[in-house]
Parts: structure tokens; C-alpha cells; sequence
């Protein structure tokens, strides 16, 4: 059979521990029997990342920025512990965060959807996708301790040297502070993220914070995105059939588990965060939730929403076989050659894609899955596979 070709190079991003196990054995077994593979290669290893000072990381956002869609591995944010373990020169910032600084996106989250694995909440029919602002607020605070009575003052001091000062605080004793901010510039690129996805999945677009109490902090998300529907995307949602929603975040809530699910909900960096952890377990398993970063400029990275599976990794150094689920690095890639394909016009390859997703699906739902869907799947399974095992399962689908 020929192979399926390409046109544009993928970037490929490749990381640490047990999804960078996995990440070889999904290429060797999933994807180059049947795709001429052009893929540009970083590998971010958390050795090479400190060998190279970083740059390797850099390099593989601006190569994003270059090719237009790159698909990552999960890789290990340094800490002290590391450090140890690898024998590391330095602590790196999280590449994730440096290449999110470098692409200026928004991260949209959604969860595989399986038949068998009913989600927490009986009511939703359709995955709830997170789509979440990944600048600013209270990931670049500053924080004080306030060890006794004083006062504590916000200070703005404008280029031109004149100031403008409100008080925070009168302490009588000790406390604690936090200074927060974000840029408009920054909010309006969510907004677009968003309103560009919503149209792309045809997927009503929820909006919320809390204006009420934050007048002008959460305000100003508001009118911005408010701003950018009405002089941006009115039209090009109405075209198609997209609805914009504003509401009160305690409303959404509310709302989120009483709706049926099926809708995009804009959150802001902390709402987030807490968030999608919330709809990734309410809907099955943290193995199956995808993720892709959009960037304004119209550049997509995707990877998978969770870490490295460390412990699982630790294991498999010892010998053994693990059951550590891949639908999510194979939907990431699935979700970047489906890109590719469509920036390049390549209808095999987006067929290929769909292949891909649909073989994954099958397997699950005739029973073939992996340790962590077994324990959640309704029947249960008949078969509980290693990892190597499930993705054979997976491959013989796609030969079909
Ligand atoms: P994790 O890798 O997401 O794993 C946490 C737990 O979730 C695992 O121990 C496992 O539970 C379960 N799990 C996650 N993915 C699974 C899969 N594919 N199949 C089966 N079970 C799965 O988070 P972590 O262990 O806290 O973090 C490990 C490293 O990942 C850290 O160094 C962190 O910096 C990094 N990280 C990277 C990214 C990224 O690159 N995007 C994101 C998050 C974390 P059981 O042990 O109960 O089986
Ligand atoms: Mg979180």
C-alpha cells in the first residue's frame, strides 16, 4: 500500500519519561506504516533542554510560529527534585509556559468522549470544551507577607513620572497581599482564540467572570470580549449559527452541570485551571483529554492534557509492561495531522486522521482498553490491555 505523503513538515516535539516511550511506539506502530512522516524534530528531554540552556525549546516555538502546526510530547517542569534525579546544570521555567509566551495562545481542552464511560453528570450529551487564557492574573502575581500594622498602596507610576496611588489595606496586624494584572492586548487575543474556535467546531461560545464584585478587573474581560463580538464576529457567527453567551461565572456553574454540555466556555487563567480538571474527571479520565493551543497569529501546537505518568515510567524502567493509556498523544497527533491536512489541502491525510481517532474509539468500545478506563468502563471490559497491546488493537483498526 502506498503511503500516504505530506507537504508541510509537522514540528515535533518530543519529552520525557512514559509518554516519551509511548511517543516511539505510536510513530512506529500508528503512523510511519502509513504516512511518508515529514516532521521537523526538537527534542525537549528534560537533559537536552539543560544541555542547550533552554534553547531548544525556544527554537521549537519559533519553528510553530514558521510551519504553523507542531504536536508535543508531555515533558517534566524542573524542580529541585529533578534536578537531582537528571543531574541538571540548572531549574528551567516550564516549557509549556515558554512556549505559550512565545505563541501568545489560548489553550482549548476536550475531553474523548466514549459511550462506555459515562460521565459524572448524567445530563451531558456532548463534550464541555474548556478554552483558557494562559496569560496573566494570579500566575504573575506578586505576593507579599505583611508582617504587622501599615499600610499597603497600589502605585502606578506612568512613563511620564506622574503618579496615581489607592489604598489597598489599613493593617492592624499581619496579613497577606497580592498584586495582579493582564493586558488588553492580551484579552483581546482570547477573545479572537475563542470566537475562532467556536466557529471552526460550530460550538455556542459561554463567557464568564465575576463583573459584578471585580467592576474594572473582570469588567474589562467583559467589554473586550464584549468589543470584539460586535465589531469582529457577529456576522461570522451568526453565519455559522454560533451563539455568544455572557454570563456570571456562579451562573455557568450552575448552568455546566445542570445543561447538556455540546458548548466552548471561555475561562479566565485561574477559572481555567480549576476548571478543566473539574469537566476532565467528570467526563472519565485525565488520559482522555486533549489539548491545543491556538495562537492568534493562526498557529496550533496540540499535545495531550496530562503530565509525563512519572510513576508509571518508574515502573517500566523495572521491566514491566504498563497499562498507560495513549488515546490522548494519538488524538494529539491525530489533531495535528487533521491541521496540516487541512492548511495543505491533503484529503488522504485528513481521512488518515479520522482513521486514526475512529480506530482508537472502536477499540474502547468493543471492550479493548487500558488499566485506568477499565475501572470506569460500563459494561466492563473483556479485554484489559498493557499499553503496546492496546495500541497493536488500535493498529490492526486502522489496517481495518
Ligand atoms: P501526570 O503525568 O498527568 O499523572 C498523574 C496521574 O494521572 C498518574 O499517576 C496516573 O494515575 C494518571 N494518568 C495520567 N495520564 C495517564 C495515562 N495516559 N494513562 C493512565 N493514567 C494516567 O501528572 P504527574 O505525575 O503529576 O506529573 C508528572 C510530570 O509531568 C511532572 O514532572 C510534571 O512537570 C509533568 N507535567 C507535564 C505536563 C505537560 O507537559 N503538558 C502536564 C502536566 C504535568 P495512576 O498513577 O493512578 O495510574
Ligand atoms: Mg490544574
Amino acid at each position: 500500500m502506498a503511503k500516504i505523503s505530506m507537504k508541510t513538515p509537522l514540528v515535533e516535539i518530543d519529552g520525557d519519561e512514559m509518554t516519551r516511550v509511548l511517543w516511539e511506539v505510536i510513530k512506529e506502530k500508528l503512523l510511519l506504516p502509513f504516512i511518508d512522516l515529514k516532521s521537523e524534530y526538537y527534542d525537549l528531554g528534560l537533559k537536552n533542554r539543560d544541555d542547550t540552556n533552554d534553547e531548544v525549546t525556544v527554537k521549537s516555538a519559533q519553528a510553530i510560529k514558521r510551519l504553523g502546526v507542531g504536536v508535543k510530547c508531555a515533558t517534566i517542569t524542573s524542580n529541585v527534585a529533578r534536578q537531582k534525579e537528571y543531574d541538571l546544570k540548572q531549574l528551567l521555567p516550564s516549557p509549556n509556559a515558554t512556549i505559550r509566551a512565545i505563541l501568545d495562545g489560548t489553550v482549548f481542552r476536550k475531553p474523548i468522549q466514549i459511550s462506555r464511560v459515562k460521565p459524572s453528570v448524567n445530563t451531558w450529551k456532548a463534550p464541555i470544551v474548556i478554552g483558557r487564557h494562559a496569560y496573566g492574573d494570579v500566575y504573575k502575581a506578586a505576593e507579599m507577607e505583611i508582617e504587622g500594622p501599615g499600610k499597603v498602596e497600589l502605585v502606578y507610576t506612568k512613563s511620564d513620572g506622574t503618579e496615581r496611588r489607592m489604598t489597598v489595606a489599613d493593617f492592624e496586624g499581619s496579613g497577606i497581599v497580592q498584586g495582579m494584572h493582564n493586558l488588553d492586548e492580551s484579552i483581546r487575543s482570547f477573545a479572537r482564540a475563542c470566537f475562532l474556535y467556536a466557529i471552526t467546531e460550530k460550538l455556542p461560545l459561554w463567557f464568564a467572570t465575576k463583573d459584578t464584585i471585580s467592576k474594572i478587573y473582570d469588567g474589562r474581560f467583559k467589554t473586550i470580549f464584549n468589543e470584539i463580538y460586535e465589531t469582529e464576529f457577529r456576522e461570522k457567527c451568526a453565519g455559522a449559527g454560533v451563539q455568544y453567551f455572557y454570563t456570571l461565572i456562579d451562573d455557568a456553574v450552575a448552568r455546566v452541570v445542570k445543561g447538556e454540555g455540546g458548548f466552548l466556555w471561555a475561562c479566565k487563567n485561574y477559572d481555567g485551571d480549576v476548571q478543566s480538571d473539574m469537566i476532565a474527571s467528570a467526563a472519565g479520565s485525565l488520559a482522555m483529554m486533549t489539548s491545543v493551543l491556538v495562537s492568534p497569529s493562526g498557529v496550533f501546537e496540540y499535545e495531550a492534557a496530562h503530565g509525563t505518568v512519572q510513576q508509571h515510567y518508574y515502573r517500566w524502567q523495572k521491566g514491566e509492561k504498563t497499562s498507560t493509556n495513549p488515546a490522548a498523544l494519538i488524538f494529539a497527533w491525530s489533531g495535528a495531522l487533521a491541521k496540516r491536512a487541512e492548511i495543505d489541502g491533503l484529503d488522504a491525510l485528513a481521512n488518515f486522521a479520522k482513521r486514526l481517532e475512529k480506530a482508537v474509539l472502536d477499540a474502547i468500545e468493543d471492550g479493548i482498553m487500558t488499566g485506568d478506563l477499565a475501572k470506569l468502563s460500563d459494561p466492563a471490559p473483556s479485554m484489559v490491555l498493557n499499553s503496546w497491546d492496546f495500541i497493536d488493537a488500535v493498529a490492526a483498526r486502522v489496517r481495518g
